[in-house]
C-alpha cells in the first residue's frame, strides 16, 4: 500500500485480509530525479509532487492529468505508481505516460527489471507485476523534452469524477514547423489505455499548426473498444473521444 486511495475504497466495508505492506516510509523511491537518459519518477511520488516539480514541456500532459486526479487531498496522498499498479481502465495517469513512452522499473529482492508501460498493464486491473516486486520507478526517456503535450479529460462533471474518456497527445516539430513525432493515447475506452499508432504515423510531416485536428478521422480510433456503462454509452465514448483527440492535438500546436 502506498497512498491507500485505491486500496481502501476497494475494500468497501471489509477489513484488510492478510498482511499489508505499507511502503510509505521508503524515502529512497520518493520524488523526481533527472538522470542522463531518463527522468526517474520514484515509486512513491505523489501527484502533488508531479505538479510541483519543474519539468520540461513534454510533461505538461502528465501535470494536467495530476491536477485532475480526484481532489487536492487525493493528489497529496495518491501516487503515480499506485495509479499504474491499480490498472483501472480509467486511470488518468496512464495516457500521458504512454505518450511519453514510459517504462516501469520493478524491483524484487532478487532483481530489477524494466518493462514498457504498455506491456506492464495486461488488462482491466491486471499487470505483469509479480507478487514479490514493487514498482520502484517510472522512467521517462529524455528524447522528447521540448515536445508540446496536452491532456484532456471528459467526465460527467468538471472535477472529482471518473473519466468517460481521456486523451494525452504529444507533438514534436521539426525546424520547418512540421510534425516530426506525434503520440496520442486514449484512456477509458478499452480495457487499458491505448496509443493510436496509425494516427501518429498519419500526422508526421503535417504542418504543426492550428487545424491539425482535421487530420483525425473516426478510422484512427478504430482500435478502441469502448463499453457502455453507467457513465456513458459506447457510442458516446467513441464520438466524444474523436473530439477530445482533435482538441488535444490542437492544444499541442497552439501552445508554442
Ligand atoms: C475520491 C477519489 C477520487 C479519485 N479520483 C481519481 C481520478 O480522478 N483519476 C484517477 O486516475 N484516479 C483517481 N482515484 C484513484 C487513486 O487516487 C489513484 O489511482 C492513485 O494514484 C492511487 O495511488 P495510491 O498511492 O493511493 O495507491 P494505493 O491505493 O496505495 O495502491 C493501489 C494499488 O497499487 C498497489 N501499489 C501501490 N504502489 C505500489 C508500488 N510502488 N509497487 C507495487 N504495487 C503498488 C497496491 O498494492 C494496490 O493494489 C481517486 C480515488 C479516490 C478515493
Amino acid at each position: 500500500m502506498a497512498g491507500g486511495t485505491d486500496f481502501y475504497p476497494a475494500l468497501g466495508e471489509r477489513l484488510p485480509q492478510g498482511t499489508v505492506v505499507d511502503i510509505t516510509a521508503l524515502r529512497e523511491i520518493r520524488g523526481i530525479a533527472v538522470e542522463t537518459d531518463y527522468f526517474r519518477i520514484g515509486g512513491l511520488t505523489t501527484w502533488t509532487e508531479v505538479i510541483r516539480t519543474p519539468l520540461p514541456l513534454c510533461f505538461d500532459a502528465l501535470k494536467a492529468a495530476a491536477r485532475e486526479i480526484g481532489s487536492v487531498q487525493i493528489q497529496n496522498r495518491g501516487t503515480v505508481a499506485g495509479n499504474l499498479c491499480n490498472a483501472s481502465p480509467a486511470a488518468d495517469g496512464v495516457p500521458p505516460l504512454l505518450a511519453l513512452d514510459a517504462l516501469v522499473e520493478l524491483t524484487s529482492k532478487a532483481a530489477v527489471r524494466r518493462v514498457p508501460l504498455g506491456q506492464f498493464i495486461a488488462g482491466n486491473r491486471r499487470t505483469v507485476r509479480r507478487p514479490d516486486e514493487i514498482l520502484s520507478a517510472v522512467l521517462v526517456p529524455r528524447t522528447m523534452d521540448r515536445a508540446a503535450s496536452a491532456f484532456v479529460k471528459l467526465g460527467a462533471r468538471r472535477y472529482l469524477v471518473i473519466s468517460i474518456s481521456t486523451v494525452a497527445a504529444l507533438v514534436a516539430r521539426d525546424q520547418s514547423g512540421r510534425v516530426q513525432t506525434a503520440r496520442v493515447a486514449v484512456g477509458s475506452c478499452s480495457v487499458s489505455a491505448l496509443r493510436l499508432y496509425d494516427l501518429e504515423s498519419a500526422l508526421v510531416g503535417l504542418p504543426a499548426q492550428p487545424g491539425i485536428g482535421k487530420a483525425v478521422s473516426e478510422d484512427h480510433l478504430s482500435v478502441l473498444s469502448p463499453i457502455g456503462d453507467v457513465r456513458a454509452t459506447a457510442d458516446y465514448r467513441r464520438d466524444a473521444s474523436l473530439t477530445l483527440v482533435r482538441r488535444a492535438l490542437e492544444a499541442c500546436v497552439g501552445s508554442s
